[in-house]
C-alpha cells in the first residue's frame, strides 16, 4: 500500500500548485498525486484561446514536477475514509496519507438527456477531439453563451467553421455583464460570422445520418455536424461527502484552505471559502484562484500557517477583444460604466449597498491590484465619484 506524508487527489493546475507549495517548505517529502485523466498537470485555460492561435499544444504543460513526486495517473479515488488517513481508488489500490488534499475540480454541466455525441467542454482530451472535428466537419452547434461557449464558439469561427449559438439568456455573458456591453458583445459575434440564438435552449438532440439534430425550445431546430457545451461546473465534492466533511456549494475550508477535518484540505475550483475584502464565502472557477490556493494550501499543508486571503482575478478573450475582472460580476448588480471608447476600452464597475463588490476591466491592462484596493475600500461610492477611478494604462 502507497504511504505518502502528502496525498493530493485530483492532478490539475490546483494540485501542481499544491505541489511546489509543499516543496517550498518541505524539500523531501514523498508527495502522491492521484488523477483521473491520463495527462499529468496541465494548463486549461489555452484549451479555449491559445491552441487555436497557432500555439503548440506542448505549451500548456506545468513545469516538471520536484523530485519525490508520484503520479498515480489514470485512476479515480472512489472512497476517503478521513479517519484512518485512507483514500481507495477505482483499481482497489488504497494510499495512506499523513495530510490530503482534494483538488478534485469540477465536472461539466450535462443536459438532461443522454447524447454521446455532445462534447462537453473541459479537458486536453475534449480540445484534442474537438480539434479534429473542427479539420473534418463544417457546421457546429454551440450551447451556452458563458465563458467556456463564447471561447470555443470564437475558436471554431476563427478556424472557419459555421457557428450557431444557443443562449437561453437574453445575450453573450448576460449574467455577468451589463446588458447593454452584454448586447454589445451578441452583435459583435454575429459581425464575426457566428449565429447567436437568444432566449433558446436546446431539448434533444437526435442523429440524421451523420448529422445531429438539434432540438430547440424556439421555433426551428439546428441541423449540425458536432456539438459542444459550456453549461458550467458543479465541484466534485463526492469524496467529501462520503468522508463527512463540511460540504456546501463546494467543499467547505477555512483561512488556512482546511476542511472539516485537520488533516484533510481542499484548493482550487472544488473549494467554498471566505475572502476577507467581500466578507463572504465564495467558491471560483478560475486560473489563479488555483494557482494561489493551490501553493498556500500545500504550503499549509507542510506546516505553515499561511491564510489564503487572496482575491482572485480571471480573464477572457473574444475574438480582439479581452478583459480582466475581480470580484462579483454579477449583472444582477448596480453597475456603472466608465468608457474611454464605448464597449471598446473601459471599466465597469459593480455596486451593491454602496461597496463595489466587482471591477470588470474591459480591453484595460495592468489594474487588477487598483480594482483590488478599490473593492478593499469602504465607500459608500457613487457614478459621480467612480469615473476616473481606474483610468487604464497606455
Ligand atoms: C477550456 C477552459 C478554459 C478556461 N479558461 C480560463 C481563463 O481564461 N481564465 C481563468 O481564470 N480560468 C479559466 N478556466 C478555469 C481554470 O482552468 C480552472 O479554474 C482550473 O483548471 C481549476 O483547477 P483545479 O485543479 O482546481 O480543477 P480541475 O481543472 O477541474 O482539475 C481537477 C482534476 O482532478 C481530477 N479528479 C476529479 N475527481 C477525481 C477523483 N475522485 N480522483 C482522481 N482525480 C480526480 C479531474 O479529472 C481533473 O483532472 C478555464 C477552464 C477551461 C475548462
Amino acid at each position: 500500500m502507497p504511504e505518502y506524508p502528502y496525498l493530493i487527489v485530483g492532478g490539475g493546475m490546483t494540485a501542481d500548485a499544491a505541489i511546489h507549495g509543499i516543496r517550498e517548505v518541505d524539500a523531501s517529502g514523498a508527495i502522491g498525486v492521484i488523477g483521473a485523466e491520463a495527462d499529468p498537470p496541465y494548463n486549461r485555460p489555452p484549451l479555449s484561446k491559445g491552441l487555436w492561435k497557432g500555439d503548440a499544444e506542448t505549451s500548456i504543460w506545468r513545469p516538471q514536477a520536484p523530485a519525490g513526486v508520484t503520479f498515480h495517473l489514470g485512476r479515480r479515488a472512489e472512497r476517503l475514509d478521513a479517519k484512518a488517513k485512507r483514500v481507495t481508488d477505482d483499481q482497489g489500490t488504497s494510499y495512506t496519507f499523513g495530510k490530503l488534499l482534494l483538488a478534485t475540480g469540477g465536472t461539466p454541466r450535462r443536459l438532461p438527456f443522454q447524447a454521446d455525441e455532445i462534447i462537453y467542454f473541459r479537458t486536453l482530451a475534449d480540445y484534442r477531439c474537438l480539434r479534429a472535428l473542427a479539420t473534418a466537419s463544417k457546421r457546429f452547434g454551440v450551447l451556452g453563451g458563458g465563458f467556456i461557449g463564447t471561447e470555443v464558439a470564437a475558436a471554431l469561427r476563427m478556424q472557419g467553421c459555421d457557428v450557431t449559438m444557443l443562449v437561453p439568456e437574453a445575450g453573450l455573458c448576460a449574467r455577468v455583464f451589463p446588458a447593454d456591453l452584454a448586447a454589445f458583445v451578441t452583435d459583435y459575434y454575429r459581425q464575426k460570422g457566428v449565429e447567436v440564438r437568444t432566449g433558446e435552449g436546446v431539448s434533444g438532440l437526435e442523429r440524421s445520418g451523420a448529422r445531429n439534430v438539434l432540438r430547440t425550445t424556439g421555433q426551428q431546430n439546428v441541423t449540425v455536424d458536432a456539438v459542444v457545451a459550456g453549461l458550467g461546473i458543479q465541484p466534485n465534492v463526492e469524496l467529501a461527502q462520503q468522508a463527512g466533511l463540511s460540504v456546501d456549494n463546494g467543499i467547505v475550508v477555512d483561512e488556512a484552505c482546511r476542511t472539516s477535518h485537520p488533516v484533510v484540505y481542499a484548493a482550487g475550483d472544488v473549494a467554498n471559502f471566505h475572502n476577507p475584502a467581500l466578507d463572504t464565502r465564495m467558491r471560483v472557477e478560475h486560473e489563479d484562484n488555483a494557482n494561489t490556493m493551490g501553493s498556500v494550501a500545500g504550503r499549509n499543508m507542510a506546516g505553515r500557517a499561511t491564510p489564503y486571503r487572496h482575491l482572485p482575478f480571471f480573464y477572457s478573450d473574444l475574438f480582439e477583444l479581452g478583459y480582466e475582472a475581480v470580484g462579483e460580476l454579477d449583472a444582477r448588480h448596480e453597475t456603472v460604466s466608465d468608457w474611454k471608447e464605448p464597449f471598446r476600452e473601459g471599466v465597469v464597475y459593480y455596486l451593491k449597498n454602496g461597496r463595489v463588490r466587482g471591477v470588470l476591466l474591459w480591453n484595460t491592462w495592468g489594474q487588477v491590484d487598483a480594482a483590488r484596493a478599490l473593492i478593499a475600500e469602504a465607500g459608500p461610492f457613487q457614478a459621480s465619484n467612480l469615473k476616473g477611478r481606474i483610468p487604464g494604462k497606455a
